[in-house]
């Protein structure tokens, strides 16, 4: 398996500490600015998203009760087009990560180059502590609060963590209903019944698979001695645990937030899904001899499963996965972030020191928001793909934009994260030149036509 890629350069970001997520995105665009054409005042623009919303979702409980909730959207920058991002539930959401994952959103977009600026959105909550009712009156009761911020033309929600195509189903029933005529384009991510599009729901993890591919291609990788970590097994890390295991790779690794499962034979990927379906919880499978195949297994914490000896680690759950504590024990020789943010700036410069190389999530996930992108298509034209269609668009989006980031990233003598920041830059300071910078206008005293 070769391990060639590109030449190791610290960043910005090994300095930064792992709290606060919206500094370490700022880092990675500073990384990055020396290696693309953008002009200063673009540059420092898009250091402030354009607008924060900051909302209080009352909810009335199943016991007679009334809770609170919080909930924000950012919507970070919108020069290439409406906003677009996800909503995530989770305890640990906060302002400063929903900020940073909108800014997330607009790199990644123009990663892919697709027309989409970015945004983001989430409420702080537990959702598996609420009921099924109580979970409906959340999401509706955050769009009754965003319902001026969002919209097809402006800004487009998508699940994320703990969100699904029902949730998705629900928000758009409800902004609908404000609105008084349907609004499918509103949200992507829906269930096929409801304007969705095939080929959505694996999209993330079939985006993934794809660079995988492009990088086995290079290397020469047999899947069958390529073994695979996956951290996180739930709709991004199924669908490319899946994906692999069809074209022959062991995957030996796999958890969700109780723990994980290590068993070195490979894992039986679809009995796994199948098990998580029927509410299994991944250390529990160490005992389901249709998951191991009958062969030795152990259960590992996530702390474990990221030192495993595999070839490739898909860190597919949460962000600062990866950490300057925890980098210097990382076995794999490829890193493909599923998720958002998992690896930290000072893993990060640790990581390139070992050779290790990491496929950035505004690259590697962006299969995600590309499809996404497909379904606000289809819902706007009411005409609807199938799914082959889906993903023949998808594959030649990934391998056109993995191999346009590879060659920045050998041309420039950087890693792959500042090669990707550095095309998404270089993307938004082209759309902001076409409208004109300083470069321009300071030019305006002289004759229009002459100022072109
Ligand atoms: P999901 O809720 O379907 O799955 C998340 C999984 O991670 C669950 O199995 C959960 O138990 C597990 N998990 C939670 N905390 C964990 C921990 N500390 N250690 C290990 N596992 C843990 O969410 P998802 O949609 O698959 O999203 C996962 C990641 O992928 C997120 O970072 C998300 O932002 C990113 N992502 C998702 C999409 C998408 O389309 N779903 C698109 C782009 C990026």
């Amino acid at each position: 398996m070769s391990t060639s890629t590109t030449a190791k350069v610290a960043t910005s970001a090994a300095t930064v500490p792992n709290g606060d997520l919206y500094q370490q995105a700022l880092a990675r665009l500073d990384a990055a600015r020396p290696h693309c054409e953008i002009h200063p005042e673009t540059f420092e623009r898009l250091k402030r998203p354009k607008s924060m919303l900051s909302v209080s979702v009352p909810v009335r409980m199943d016991d007679g009760s009334l809770r609170l909730f919080e909930g924000y959207r950012v919507r970070h920058d919108d020069t290439r087009g409406p906003t677009k991002g996800g909503i995530r539930y989770h305890p640990q959401v906060d302002l400063t990560e929903v900020k940073a994952l909108a800014l997330w959103m607009t790199c990644k977009c123009a990663v892919v180059n697709i027309p989409y600026g970015g945004a983001k959105g989430g409420i702080s909550v537990n959702p598996k502590e609420l009921s099924r009712m109580e979970l409906e009156r959340l999401s509706r009761g955050f769009v009754q609060q965003i319902a001026d911020f969002i919209g097809p033309d402006t800004d487009i929600p998508a699940p994320d963590v703990y969100t699904n195509a029902m949730v998705m189903a629900w928000m758009m029933d409800e902004y609908s209903k404000i609105r008084r005529a349907k609004c499918p384009a509103v949200i992507t991510g829906k269930p096929l019944s409801h304007g969705g599009s095939k080929g959505r729901d694996d999209a993330t993890g079939r985006g993934a698979f794809y660079c995988i591919r492009e990088m086995a291609r290079e290397g020469g990788w047999k899947p069958e001695q390529t073994t695979v970590a996956v951290q996180g097994f739930g709709n991004a890390g199924q669908h490319v645990a899946t994906l692999l295991a069809g074209d022959g790779y062991k995957i030996v690794a796999i958890s969700d937030s109780a723990g994980g499962l290590y068993c070195e034979a490979g894992i039986d990927v679809a009995a796994a899904c199948a098990a998580k379906s029927r509410g299994a919880r991944v250390p529990e499978l160490v005992d389901d001899a249709k998951v191991t195949r009958g062969a030795q297994a152990r259960v590992v914490d996530n702390a474990e499963l990221l030192a495993l000896p595999v070839d490739v680690l898909a860190p597919a759950a949460l962000e600062n996965q990866i950490t300057g504590d925890n980098a210097a024990k990382v076995q794999a020789r490829f890193v493909v972030e599923l998720a958002n943010g998992p690896t930290t700036g000072a893993a990060d410069a640790i990581l390139f020191d070992r050779g290790v190389v990491v496929v950035p999530d505004i690259l590697a996930n962006a299969g995600g928001v590309t499809v996404s992108y497909f379904e606000w298509v289809q819902n706007r034209s009411g005409y609807y793909w199938e799914a082959s269609e889906v993903h023949d668009k998808l594959q030649r989006i990934m391998a056109r934009e993995y191999a346009a980031v590879r060659s920045r990233a050998e041309q420039a003598k950087v890693d792959l994260r500042t090669a990707a920041y550095a095309q998404a830059l270089s993307r938004i300071g082209e759309a902001v030149n076409a409208q004109g910078t300083s470069a321009f206008f300071s030019a305006s005293a002289r004759p229009a036509a002459s100022a072109t």
